[in-house]
């Protein structure tokens, strides 16, 4: 009966998101595509394993909170996705943006920005290198006051 009122729709994945599952060198199987896309579609926020499973409710997309929390972890090892720990104790995930991976939040409001870190990172691995630490990666996530909320 369901049927008739939502047809089901087949997932078409875009060529831009196989793509980047070619790169990364993992198999696009159809939850992590979906799971992937929802984070291009909040390309500019941080979502947890819980915002993912109630958007892709929304979208009809048939994901269990189960399957949610193994294709994130999977797309995290293979880096197209990455932890950004805030405020508060819920593990959010982001897109991996590469270099550009360091990211301003509002506090406030909750508005992101991405930024590139290279020139800090640079500063960052100086700094460890002259305490005996070999950098392995730098990423910054920094709390600031946006324009509107000032
Ligand atoms: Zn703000």
């Amino acid at each position: 009966m369901q049927r008739i009122k939502k047809p089901k729709t087949r997932y078409e994945p875009s060529e831009f998101l196989l793509d980047e599952f070619k790169r990364a060198g993992l198999s696009p199987t159809p939850s992590k595509l979906k799971i992937l896309d929802i984070f291009h579609e909040n390309a500019n926020g941080s979502l947890s394993a819980y915002d993912v499973y109630n958007v892709g409710q929304k979208k009809n997309f048939n994901l269990s909170m189960s399957t949610v929390y193994v294709s994130i972890g999977r797309l995290v090892s293979y880096e197209l996705l990455v932890v950004t720990m805030f405020t508060g104790n819920e593990k959010k995930f982001r897109l991996n943006k590469g270099q550009k991976n360091s990211v301003i939040k509002c506090p406030h409001c909750g508005t992101f920005e991405d930024f590139d870190g290279e020139k800090i990172s640079r500063l960052c691995s100086e700094t460890l290198l002259s305490m005996n630490f070999s950098p392995e990666k730098c990423v910054f996530s920094i709390d600031a006051l946006c324009n509107r909320c000032r």
